[in-house]
């Protein structure tokens, strides 16, 4: 099976005394030109995609650093790495080129945020990003898409509520 690596952020930020944390809705493939839609199938349209920022780690890059390279593209925020939070496996069949089942792992990080504004990116990230918004950290095993991934939500709320100390310097991110 062809095998991929990634890596990703939990970037957290505390707002007005509460956590919240940084996602975006990826651009999925679009749907296919057919004929108009008719009722029944118009409510068939997925949900949108509730996901964390990630991508492919670059040769010689660390996962750590890969993680903040992502977030930062596809977000426009700067963070920095706080703590390795987990590994993430699933498998998915590529529907381009070789149409190849993958084996993937993707390594995510907790970050804390350091600058920029949420969606301020590059124009040519927008083809793999359509929006970035702030969720409240609670509410994210909730909202994300994918069970991993709101599995990974729930060990960062772990780690800021084992680890006060993380606010304290978040509410004061210049020192
Ligand atoms: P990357 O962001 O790492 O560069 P990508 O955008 O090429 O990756 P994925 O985000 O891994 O690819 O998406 C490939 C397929 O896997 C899609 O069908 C997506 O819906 C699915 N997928 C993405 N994340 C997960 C997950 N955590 N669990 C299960 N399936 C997932």
């Amino acid at each position: 099976m062809a095998r991929e690596f990634s890596a990703g952020g939990v970037v957290l930020r505390k707002m007005r005394g509460r956590w919240f944390l940084a996602v975006i809705e990826p651009q999925m493939e679009r749907p296919k030109k057919t004929a108009v839609k008719t009722g029944r199938q118009r409510k068939k349209t997925p949900p949108a995609i509730i996901a964390l920022p990630k991508g492919a780690i670059d040769e010689g890059e660390k996962p750590d650093q890969t993680a903040l390279r992502e977030v930062e593209e596809e977000t426009g925020l700067r963070a920095q790495v706080v703590s390795k939070l987990a590994d993430i496996k699933y498998v998915y069949v590529r529907t381009w080129g070789d149409r190849a089942r993958v084996f993937k792992i993707v390594s995510f990080y907790l970050l804390l945020y350091r600058a920029g504004k949420l969606g301020n990116i590059k124009p040519e990230m927008r083809i793999e990003v359509q929006r970035a918004f702030w969720i409240p950290l609670d509410k994210a095993p909730a909202l994300l898409s994918y069970k991993g991934e709101r599995e990974v939500a729930e060990r960062a709320l772990q780690y800021v509520t084992a680890h006060p100390e993380v606010g304290e310097h978040a509410a004061n991110p210049s020192h």
